[in-house]
Protein backbone atom coordinates (compact mmCIF):
# COMPACT_ATOMS: atom_id res chain seq x y z
CA UNK A 1 0.00 0.00 0.00
CA UNK A 2 2.64 2.46 -1.11
CA UNK A 3 1.80 6.47 -0.43
CA UNK A 4 0.67 8.42 -3.61
CA UNK A 5 3.06 10.98 -3.15
CA UNK A 6 5.42 11.78 0.29
CA UNK A 7 6.53 15.34 0.32
CA UNK A 8 10.13 15.36 1.96
CA UNK A 9 9.72 18.79 2.64
CA UNK A 10 6.41 18.08 4.64
CA UNK A 11 8.01 15.44 6.62
CA UNK A 12 10.78 17.63 7.98
CA UNK A 13 8.94 20.44 8.53
CA UNK A 14 6.51 18.66 10.78
CA UNK A 15 7.08 19.73 14.46
CA UNK A 16 8.35 16.72 16.23
CA UNK A 17 9.32 15.20 19.34
CA UNK A 18 12.54 12.60 19.40
CA UNK A 19 11.98 10.39 22.75
CA UNK A 20 14.07 7.56 21.77
CA UNK A 21 17.75 8.44 21.00
CA UNK A 22 21.55 7.82 23.05
CA UNK A 23 23.70 10.60 22.96
CA UNK A 24 26.57 7.69 23.02
CA UNK A 25 24.84 6.36 19.25
CA UNK A 26 24.88 10.27 17.52
CA UNK A 27 28.44 10.37 16.92
CA UNK A 28 29.46 9.42 13.43
CA UNK A 29 32.73 8.26 12.35
CA UNK A 30 34.29 11.20 11.78
CA UNK A 31 32.98 12.87 14.43
CA UNK A 32 34.89 10.09 16.35
CA UNK A 33 38.06 10.92 14.06
CA UNK A 34 38.36 14.59 14.50
CA UNK A 35 37.71 13.90 18.36
CA UNK A 36 40.53 11.59 18.74
CA UNK A 37 42.85 13.62 16.59
CA UNK A 38 42.07 16.64 18.55
CA UNK A 39 43.21 14.64 21.95
CA UNK A 40 46.25 12.30 20.15
CA UNK A 41 44.33 9.19 20.62
CA UNK A 42 44.82 6.45 17.81
CA UNK A 43 41.83 4.97 16.46
CA UNK A 44 41.06 1.22 17.17
CA UNK A 45 40.90 0.63 13.67
CA UNK A 46 40.68 2.38 10.41
CA UNK A 47 38.33 5.40 10.08
CA UNK A 48 35.62 2.88 7.57
CA UNK A 49 35.75 0.15 9.60
CA UNK A 50 35.17 2.05 13.14
CA UNK A 51 31.68 0.64 13.32
CA UNK A 52 32.55 -3.32 12.87
CA UNK A 53 31.43 -4.67 16.23
CA UNK A 54 31.70 -8.64 16.90
CA UNK A 55 29.65 -8.96 19.44
CA UNK A 56 27.69 -6.77 22.44
CA UNK A 57 31.24 -6.83 24.38
CA UNK A 58 32.89 -5.13 21.83
CA UNK A 59 29.94 -3.08 20.99
CA UNK A 60 30.27 -2.08 25.09
CA UNK A 61 33.98 -1.18 24.87
CA UNK A 62 33.44 0.53 21.94
CA UNK A 63 31.27 3.12 23.52
CA UNK A 64 33.95 3.39 26.69
CA UNK A 65 36.45 4.21 24.28
CA UNK A 66 34.43 6.79 21.91
CA UNK A 67 32.60 8.61 24.94
CA UNK A 68 35.81 8.52 27.03
CA UNK A 69 37.46 10.76 23.80
CA UNK A 70 34.89 13.26 25.25
CA UNK A 71 36.88 14.52 28.13
CA UNK A 72 36.45 18.30 28.40
CA UNK A 73 33.31 20.04 29.20
CA UNK A 74 33.79 21.96 25.65
CA UNK A 75 33.61 18.38 24.50
CA UNK A 76 30.75 17.42 26.02
CA UNK A 77 29.20 20.83 25.54
CA UNK A 78 29.73 20.60 22.27
CA UNK A 79 28.12 16.85 21.31
CA UNK A 80 25.19 17.98 23.16
CA UNK A 81 24.73 21.47 20.84
CA UNK A 82 25.45 19.19 17.74
CA UNK A 83 22.55 16.33 18.77
CA UNK A 84 19.82 19.88 18.73
CA UNK A 85 21.64 21.41 16.07
CA UNK A 86 20.79 17.63 13.89
CA UNK A 87 17.65 16.88 15.50
CA UNK A 88 16.26 20.43 14.53
CA UNK A 89 16.89 20.00 10.89
CA UNK A 90 14.73 16.98 11.17
CA UNK A 91 11.83 19.41 12.41
CA UNK A 92 12.54 18.35 16.29
CA UNK A 93 11.66 21.09 18.54
CA UNK A 94 11.50 19.14 21.84
CA UNK A 95 13.13 15.96 22.66
CA UNK A 96 14.28 13.64 25.56
CA UNK A 97 17.73 11.88 24.40
CA UNK A 98 19.46 8.83 27.10
CA UNK A 99 23.09 9.43 28.47
CA UNK A 100 24.66 6.27 30.53
CA UNK A 101 26.85 7.89 32.51
CA UNK A 102 28.75 4.32 32.68
CA UNK A 103 29.90 4.88 28.83
CA UNK A 104 31.63 7.67 29.78
CA UNK A 105 34.94 6.97 31.08
CA UNK A 106 36.85 10.41 31.54
CA UNK A 107 33.69 11.06 34.14
CA UNK A 108 33.69 8.40 36.34
CA UNK A 109 32.42 9.82 40.03
CA UNK A 110 31.48 13.41 38.38
CA UNK A 111 27.70 12.74 37.61
CA UNK A 112 27.29 16.47 38.55
CA UNK A 113 29.70 17.33 36.07
CA UNK A 114 28.65 15.13 33.37
CA UNK A 115 25.29 16.62 33.87
CA UNK A 116 26.81 20.47 33.90
CA UNK A 117 28.15 19.89 30.70
CA UNK A 118 25.61 18.64 28.60
CA UNK A 119 23.33 21.05 30.41
CA UNK A 120 25.89 23.94 28.67
CA UNK A 121 25.69 23.12 25.28
CA UNK A 122 21.92 22.13 25.59
CA UNK A 123 20.96 25.75 27.26
CA UNK A 124 23.19 27.25 24.32
CA UNK A 125 21.57 25.22 21.99
CA UNK A 126 18.11 27.38 23.23
CA UNK A 127 19.46 30.45 23.47
CA UNK A 128 19.98 29.46 19.36
CA UNK A 129 16.81 28.82 18.68
CA UNK A 130 17.14 24.62 18.60
CA UNK A 131 15.31 22.07 20.31
CA UNK A 132 14.89 21.84 23.52
CA UNK A 133 16.53 18.60 24.95
CA UNK A 134 15.74 16.75 28.50
CA UNK A 135 17.93 14.11 30.25
CA UNK A 136 16.91 11.01 30.45
CA UNK A 137 19.81 9.27 32.78
CA UNK A 138 20.51 5.83 32.00
CA UNK A 139 21.08 2.18 34.38
CA UNK A 140 22.85 -0.68 31.97
CA UNK A 141 21.39 -3.41 32.36
CA UNK A 142 25.11 -4.92 33.84
CA UNK A 143 24.55 -2.85 36.76
CA UNK A 144 24.08 -4.40 40.27
CA UNK A 145 20.94 -3.20 42.16
CA UNK A 146 23.44 -1.05 44.76
CA UNK A 147 24.62 0.85 41.90
CA UNK A 148 21.00 2.02 40.29
CA UNK A 149 20.19 3.04 43.67
CA UNK A 150 23.24 5.35 44.24
CA UNK A 151 22.64 6.78 40.99
CA UNK A 152 18.89 7.17 41.16
CA UNK A 153 20.05 9.00 44.89
CA UNK A 154 22.72 11.03 43.69
CA UNK A 155 20.01 12.32 40.69
CA UNK A 156 17.40 13.12 43.28
CA UNK A 157 19.93 14.97 45.54
CA UNK A 158 21.24 16.69 42.48
CA UNK A 159 17.72 17.54 41.50
CA UNK A 160 18.83 18.93 38.03
CA UNK A 161 16.08 20.61 35.96
CA UNK A 162 17.30 19.23 32.49
CA UNK A 163 16.85 15.64 34.36
CA UNK A 164 13.50 14.32 33.43
CA UNK A 165 13.92 10.56 33.94
CA UNK A 166 15.21 7.60 35.00
CA UNK A 167 16.04 5.21 32.22
CA UNK A 168 17.59 1.65 31.69
CA UNK A 169 19.52 0.08 28.41
CA UNK A 170 21.04 -2.98 27.49
CA UNK A 171 20.87 -6.63 26.12
CA UNK A 172 18.07 -8.20 27.84
CA UNK A 173 18.64 -11.32 25.79
CA UNK A 174 22.60 -11.99 27.42
CA UNK A 175 21.88 -10.11 31.01
CA UNK A 176 18.94 -12.17 31.25
CA UNK A 177 15.58 -11.34 33.43
CA UNK A 178 16.65 -8.23 35.54
CA UNK A 179 13.45 -6.42 36.51
CA UNK A 180 13.58 -7.20 40.11
CA UNK A 181 17.17 -6.32 40.67
CA UNK A 182 15.91 -3.02 39.54
CA UNK A 183 12.55 -2.78 40.74
CA UNK A 184 13.95 -0.18 44.30
CA UNK A 185 16.14 2.09 41.72
CA UNK A 186 12.92 2.51 39.62
CA UNK A 187 10.21 2.82 42.64
CA UNK A 188 12.86 5.65 44.25
CA UNK A 189 13.04 7.15 41.02
CA UNK A 190 8.85 7.75 41.02
CA UNK A 191 9.15 8.73 44.14
CA UNK A 192 11.81 11.78 43.98
CA UNK A 193 9.50 12.74 40.48
CA UNK A 194 11.06 11.67 37.62
CA UNK A 195 9.43 10.45 35.01
CA UNK A 196 10.96 6.16 33.95
CA UNK A 197 11.55 4.62 30.60
CA UNK A 198 12.80 1.20 30.23
CA UNK A 199 14.17 -0.56 26.91
CA UNK A 200 11.89 -3.79 26.80
CA UNK A 201 10.58 -5.57 24.11
CA UNK A 202 13.11 -5.48 21.59
CA UNK A 203 16.10 -7.99 22.98
CA UNK A 204 13.34 -9.36 25.41
CA UNK A 205 9.55 -10.55 24.25
CA UNK A 206 6.56 -9.57 26.39
CA UNK A 207 7.90 -10.73 29.40
CA UNK A 208 10.36 -7.98 29.75
CA UNK A 209 7.54 -5.42 28.78
CA UNK A 210 5.41 -7.27 31.65
CA UNK A 211 8.13 -6.17 34.20
CA UNK A 212 9.18 -3.26 33.11
CA UNK A 213 5.32 -1.97 33.20
CA UNK A 214 4.69 -4.51 36.87
CA UNK A 215 8.01 -4.14 38.26
CA UNK A 216 9.24 -0.55 36.87
CA UNK A 217 6.81 1.10 36.74
CA UNK A 218 7.45 2.59 33.39
CA UNK A 219 5.61 5.42 31.86
CA UNK A 220 7.24 5.02 28.15
CA UNK A 221 8.96 1.89 26.84
CA UNK A 222 11.87 2.08 24.48
CA UNK A 223 10.99 -0.15 21.72
CA UNK A 224 8.25 -2.30 23.17
CA UNK A 225 7.80 -3.63 19.47
CA UNK A 226 7.71 -7.19 20.30
CA UNK A 227 4.35 -6.54 22.35
CA UNK A 228 3.04 -7.33 19.01
CA UNK A 229 3.46 -11.06 19.99
CA UNK A 230 0.60 -10.95 22.66
CA UNK A 231 -2.45 -9.40 21.94
CA UNK A 232 -3.21 -8.85 25.98
CA UNK A 233 -0.56 -7.05 26.04
CA UNK A 234 -0.65 -4.67 23.39
CA UNK A 235 -4.97 -4.20 24.74
CA UNK A 236 -2.98 -3.41 28.42
CA UNK A 237 -0.56 -0.77 26.07
CA UNK A 238 -3.56 0.88 24.87
CA UNK A 239 -6.17 0.72 27.68
CA UNK A 240 -3.08 1.95 29.91
CA UNK A 241 -2.16 4.72 27.34
CA UNK A 242 1.70 3.21 27.91
CA UNK A 243 3.73 5.15 24.69
CA UNK A 244 6.30 3.22 22.52
CA UNK A 245 9.38 5.05 21.51
CA UNK A 246 9.75 2.73 17.86
CA UNK A 247 13.16 2.99 15.99
CA UNK A 248 12.52 1.05 12.89
CA UNK A 249 15.86 1.04 10.97
CA UNK A 250 17.31 0.50 14.52
CA UNK A 251 15.12 -3.31 15.07
CA UNK A 252 15.94 -4.09 11.18
CA UNK A 253 19.58 -3.73 11.29
CA UNK A 254 19.51 -5.81 14.61
CA UNK A 255 17.62 -8.26 13.20
CA UNK A 256 14.45 -7.76 15.36
CA UNK A 257 12.24 -7.87 12.24
CA UNK A 258 13.15 -8.93 8.43
CA UNK A 259 11.80 -6.13 6.67
CA UNK A 260 10.31 -2.86 6.76
CA UNK A 261 6.27 -4.32 5.57
CA UNK A 262 7.17 -6.15 8.56
CA UNK A 263 7.55 -3.66 11.23
CA UNK A 264 4.97 -3.74 13.36
CA UNK A 265 5.02 0.14 13.65
CA UNK A 266 1.72 0.74 11.80
CA UNK A 267 -0.09 -2.35 13.00
CA UNK A 268 0.30 -1.17 16.77
CA UNK A 269 -0.75 2.38 15.55
CA UNK A 270 -3.62 1.12 14.00
CA UNK A 271 -4.66 -1.19 17.28
CA UNK A 272 -4.31 2.27 19.20
CA UNK A 273 -1.01 2.25 20.82
CA UNK A 274 0.37 5.73 21.28
CA UNK A 275 3.70 5.43 18.65
CA UNK A 276 6.29 7.60 17.58
CA UNK A 277 9.22 7.22 15.13
CA UNK A 278 12.76 7.80 16.38
CA UNK A 279 16.70 6.93 15.45
CA UNK A 280 17.91 5.76 18.67
CA UNK A 281 21.41 5.70 17.23
CA UNK A 282 21.16 7.50 14.26
CA UNK A 283 25.42 7.90 14.19
CA UNK A 284 25.63 4.20 14.24
CA UNK A 285 23.13 3.78 11.93
CA UNK A 286 23.66 6.90 9.57
CA UNK A 287 20.31 8.10 9.77
CA UNK A 288 18.69 11.17 10.19
CA UNK A 289 14.70 11.59 12.44
CA UNK A 290 13.08 13.12 9.00
CA UNK A 291 14.36 9.78 6.98
CA UNK A 292 12.41 7.53 9.60
CA UNK A 293 9.34 9.62 8.85
CA UNK A 294 9.78 9.25 5.23
CA UNK A 295 10.64 5.91 5.31
CA UNK A 296 7.58 4.50 7.50
CA UNK A 297 5.32 6.71 5.50
CA UNK A 298 6.46 5.08 2.37
CA UNK A 299 6.07 1.52 3.43
CA UNK A 300 2.70 2.07 5.51
CA UNK A 301 1.01 4.29 3.28
CA UNK A 302 0.85 7.08 5.77
CA UNK A 303 -1.19 10.34 4.87
CA UNK A 304 -0.57 13.67 5.59
CA UNK A 305 -2.71 13.41 8.39
CA UNK A 306 -1.79 10.31 9.96
CA UNK A 307 1.90 11.54 9.82
CA UNK A 308 0.93 14.72 11.31
CA UNK A 309 -1.03 12.43 14.02
CA UNK A 310 2.07 10.49 14.86
CA UNK A 311 4.22 13.93 15.36
CA UNK A 312 1.34 15.07 17.81
CA UNK A 313 1.56 11.99 19.73
CA UNK A 314 5.31 12.36 19.67
CA UNK A 315 5.46 15.61 21.24
CA UNK A 316 2.09 15.10 23.73
CA UNK A 317 4.39 11.70 25.23
CA UNK A 318 7.54 13.80 25.33
CA UNK A 319 8.64 13.97 29.17
CA UNK A 320 10.35 17.67 28.85
CA UNK A 321 7.35 18.57 27.38
CA UNK A 322 5.68 17.52 30.17
CA UNK A 323 7.90 18.38 32.93
CA UNK A 324 6.97 17.71 36.42
ZN1 LIG B 1 17.67 2.53 22.49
Amino acid sequence: MPAAHIDPDFVRMLPKAEVHVHLEGCFSPSDLASLAAQHGEPLPRPVEQLFDFAGFDEFLEFLSWSCGLLRTVDDVAAAAYSYASRATASGVVIADIIVNPTHWASWRGDLAGLIGALDRGFSAAEVDGLASVGLCISILRLQTAAEAVQLVDELIALGHPRVVALSIDGNEALSGRTGPRFADAFRRAGAGGLYRTVHAGESSGPEGIRDALDLLGADRLDHGVRAIEDPSLVAELVDRGIPLGICPTSNLTLGVFPSWQQHPLDALRLAGVRVSVNSDDPGFLAIDLAGEYERSAATFGWSDDTLRAVAATSLDVCFMNNRR
